[in-house]
């Protein structure tokens, strides 16, 4: 972002409010303290005959982006998510199955807790992000980053689909992620893997046997049955989905996770996504920076360099930075230290200037060019019948230009997790008689998610038509 509207103005003579008009003209809804792009800022100049340039600090030209030729590309270890219901047995699998090859001797034996780990299967290696539960899945998505490729659904033989089942799911979907349903605690007697899959089916996951195209693996993490199994379809999956890196050129990831430890200073793992990372190299991630004096795979042993699709502890940096935020290599210590800085700069730069919310009516003008637009909606209301009730209600609006589409419906107060899930898919938050928790309030100003609460449906369906015909008024 290259210039405020005012300042625009100012420099080109006219008044803001003729730019204002202008923007909305090009399907662009406008405000008067609103930051414009070199791209937007030169179309407006244009109409004046001047011309915008750009000055001063660019950070591509430290963070260079490389074309892949498809030679380039070489196949990489697909990243997995674990999610389901809490008590489904997350954790117990994770542990499960990151022990399940160690005992077949693999060097190194005793693993180190890092954020993600790494597992030889028979059909190639596999990444486990080792923070299970969709929270911190979305919680990423929302900043942007799409860290993993598979999500292994955890569903409890004796227990079915239960609430977080479901937010799974839905996350998992609005993420286009494909899913992986595990079956577990098939050892007790009680538990019933068919009503298990019934239950599924009814959410849109059908198993293969059935006809459907969900693989579900019944498994135990603790009488560690069918783990290799359940691997290898996991790194099948991967197969199928193609996934492929280049790794010749700068490294690039995202941090996973990061703390300050005492004697070695900040420590981040970090998942390599592109290139290649190596030892003294010069890195920038948000706004901290550093060559990395060192770094060590999941199972303790330092390591020179790192492929896509691999973790791995890096230090060396100048500070904590946080989970989700992107890594780059760049050309030597000082470079980064600039991008670092300026990154810096530019943060408080658009602290003075408060973010604008995304509302309902700009949802719509954002929606893209498709013929039908389609409004996302995350709801949530007090009980189940109320959540039907307005969802079967909105979901009557539904018109050959506007679909509306409920991403996700739940019961219970609007969480922060419905936030990141809004913000990761460009959707509003309906909350029918819950209210939102403080906190959550002000995680949603700050990213800027239009959350409205109703306590009368015919309100809230109100509502969401006018800003649908509000749409289609600007549109033609
Ligand atoms: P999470 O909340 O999803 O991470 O679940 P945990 O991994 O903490 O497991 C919850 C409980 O279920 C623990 O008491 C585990 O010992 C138990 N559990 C996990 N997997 C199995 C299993 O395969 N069989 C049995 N019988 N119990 C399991």
């Amino acid at each position: 972002e290259a210039i405020s509207l005012t300042d625009l103005s100012q420099r080109l003579g006219v008044k803001a409010n003729d730019l204002i008009r202008k923007l909305m003209r090009m399907g662009v809804p406008a405000q008067i303290n609103q930051m414009l792009d070199v791209d937007t800022a030169q179309l407006l100049a244009a109409d004046y005959d001047y011309t915008v340039e750009k000055a001063g600090y660019i950070e591509e030209e430290f963070i260079s982006a490389v074309e892949d030729r498809p030679e380039d590309l070489v196949s990489r270890p697909p990243v997995v998510t674990i999610m389901g219901h809490v008590d489904h047995g997350k954790t117990s699998l994770l542990d499960a199955l990151r022990h399940a090859n160690v005992a077949k001797g693999e060097a190194g034996g005793i693993t180190q807790h890092i954020g993600a780990y790494s597992v030889q299967t028979a059909k190639g290696p596999v990444t486990f992000l080792d923070t299970p539960g969709h929270e911190a899945f979305t919680a990423m998505r929302a900043r942007g980053v799409q860290a993993t490729d598979v999500a292994v659904l955890v569903v409890a033989a004796d227990d079915g689909v239960m609430p977080q089942t479901v937010e799974s799911i839905n996350h998992a979907k609005a993420a286009e992620v494909p899913i992986i349903v595990a079956i577990n605690k098939v050892d007790k007697p009680e538990g019933n893997p068919d009503r298990v899959k019934q239950m599924l089916a009814e959410h849109g996951l059908v198993p293969e046997e059935w006809g459907g195209e969900t693989i579900m693996i019944p498994v135990s993490a603790k009488a560690k049955l069918n783990l290799d199994q359940l691997l290898e379809y996991i790194a099948l999956q991967s197969e199928v989905l193609e996934l492929g890196a280049n790794p010749t050129k700068p490294a690039s990831g995202v941090v996973i996770e990061a703390k300050l430890e005492k004697g070695r200073g900040p420590v981040a793992t970090v998942l390599v996504q592109e290139g290649t990372l190596k030892v003294g190299e010069a890195v920038v991630t948000g706004t901290h920076f550093g060559k990395l004096r060192a770094m060590t795979d999941d199972k303790g042993r330092p390591v020179k360099e790192v492929k896509p699709g691999y973790p791995v502890e890096i230090v060396g940096l100048s500070g904590v930075p946080s989970a989700g935020d992107e890594f780059h290599v760049v050309k030597d210590v000082r470079a980064a230290e600039e991008v670092a800085k300026n990154r810096e700069l530019q943060e408080r730069k658009k602290e003075l200037t408060k973010t604008s919310k995304l509302t309902l009516e700009e949802i719509f003008a954002k929606a893209g060019k498709a013929d039908q637009k389609e409004l996302k909606i995350v709801l949530k209301a007090d009980v189940q019948g109320s959540t039907e009730a307005v969802a079967q209600a909105l979901d009557k609006l539904s018109t050959a230009k506007v679909r509306v589409h409920i991403i996700h419906k739940g019961v219970g107060a609007v969480t922060e997790s419905d936030i990141n899930l809004a913000k990761a898919s460009g959707a509003v938050v309906l909350g029918f008689n819950t209210k939102a928790e403080s906190k959550v309030a002000e995680v949603a100003n700050r990213f800027g998610i239009d959350v409205r609460h109703y306590t009368v449906i015919y309100e809230a369906v109100d509502d969401v038509r006018l800003a649908m015909e509000g749409l289609l008024d600007i549109l033609t």
